[in-house]
């Protein structure tokens, strides 16, 4: 077992000190990859879908940051199912109508199977949250959500659901926990794509769930191992070298987004900047709308035209070229998930491929 970590710490020491070997001679300073399926007999782990250490690196450093404990799955969609699946049967769901599109296509999937029902919310719109509480039993809070870039009142929201008898779920994926903490506000689950800002790399699939209760704690730990959906030793690893450098690679992004906004603001290409006030993740809507949007991501030589975010990497893309994104999203939409580079490069880059849409 590793040393306990004093609750005390500030969120980038634990970042760097939770989930490692114990200070004795010859420890690794790090967790190892544990490559393993089963275990000897007789003690706490038995068996590879019911634990790992290298997990349980991870959930420690993850839990430690939100205040929690944490389960490590496959993927974030792992997680979100997870919770999705604790719903009661004909119960209802409120969701942002701007969350993640997988988060809501799991929603649109159960309803379509009778299992419960959905009801899409404006989650800016607290008074029409609070209203839609009152007969759900989960509110899913997405906050900043993705990609409207929407920040919910969580504390709000989270007492009036309480109020009504529902539990309540936030995805802190795009705030990570350094600059958001739903445990705190009053959600009952945190749920996490480590794919994006935790692991930060572009090279991982993977999620989280973070509650307080232990009760709550031990039924979503027997869903995954029941389900099955657990995570990769490597992935669970490389989340754990992730997070060493999170605190770091968030303020740089975040610093780079905030300098890069009244740039992209001044620029005649650019309708519109949609920034929530904090974090790496900023959405410009291209003036000239679709058109525009699909000749910026080619222009561009630093950015890279992908899905996803949170990495190292600067990525942008415009969310309307999935058919399933919400259709209340401009088409001309383009998601920056900025980079830890020099931001005058990534300036540099985008500015010279924004101009091309002026000049012709
Ligand atoms: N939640 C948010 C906010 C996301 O952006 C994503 C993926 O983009 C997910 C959940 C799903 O995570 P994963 O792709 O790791 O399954």
């Amino acid at each position: 077992m590793p040393d306990p970590i004093p609750t005390t710490l500030r969120p980038s020491t634990v970042a760097v000190t939770a989930g490692r070997p114990p200070h004795e001679p010859d420890q690794p300073l790090n967790v190892p990859i544990t490559m393993a399926s089963t275990y000897v007999a007789g003690g706490d782990l038995e068996y590879g879908r019911y634990g790992n250490p290298t997990w349980t690196a991870f959930e420690d450093v993850l839990g430690g940051l939100e205040g929690g404990r944490c389960l490590a799955f496959s993927s974030g969609m792992a997680a979100v199912t997870t919770v999705l699946d604790l719903v009661g049967h004909g119960a209802k769901v409120v969701l942002p109508q701007h969350a993640y599109q997988g988060s809501i296509m799991a929603v649109a999937d159960l309803e379509a199977r009778g299992r419960l029902t959905g009801q899409l919310v404006d989650i800016t719109d607290t008074a029409a949250v609070v209203a839609a509480c009152d007969d759900a039993a989960l509110v899913w809070i997405e906050s900043p959500t993705n990609p409207a870039l929407e920040v919910a009142d969580i504390e709000t929201i989270a007492a009036a659901a309480h109020a009504a008898g529902a539990s309540v779920v936030v995805d802190n994926t795009f705030a990570t926990p350094l600059l958001q903490q739903p445990l705190a506000l009053g959600a009952d689950i945190v749920v996490h794509s480590a794919t994006k800002y935790l692991a930060g790399h572009s090279d991982a699939l993977l999620g989280a769930l973070v509650v307080t209760d232990d009760e709550l704690h031990d039924v979503l730990q027997g869903r995954r191992s029941l389900a099955g959906s657990t995570p990769g030793t490597l992935e669970a690893w490389l989340a754990v070298r992730g997070m060493r450098t999170l605190h770091l690679r968030v303020e740089r992004a975040q610093a780079n987004a905030q300098a890069l906004l009244p740039r992209l603001e001044a620029h005649p290409a650019v309708g519109e900047v949609r920034y929530p006030g904090f974090g790496g993740i900023v959405a410009i809507v291209l003036a000239e709308g679709e058109l525009a949007a699909d000749l910026l991501v080619r222009k561009t030589t630093l950015w890279v035209h992908a899905t996803s975010l949170g990495g190292v990497e600067s990525t942008f893309e415009r969310r309307r070229r999935w058919k399933t994104e919400s259709p209340s999203i401009p088409v001309g939409l383009v998601r920056m998930s900025v980079g830890i580079e020099d931001v005058e490069d990534l300036w540099a880059d985008l500015e010279s491929a924004l101009d091309t849409l002026t000049t012709g």
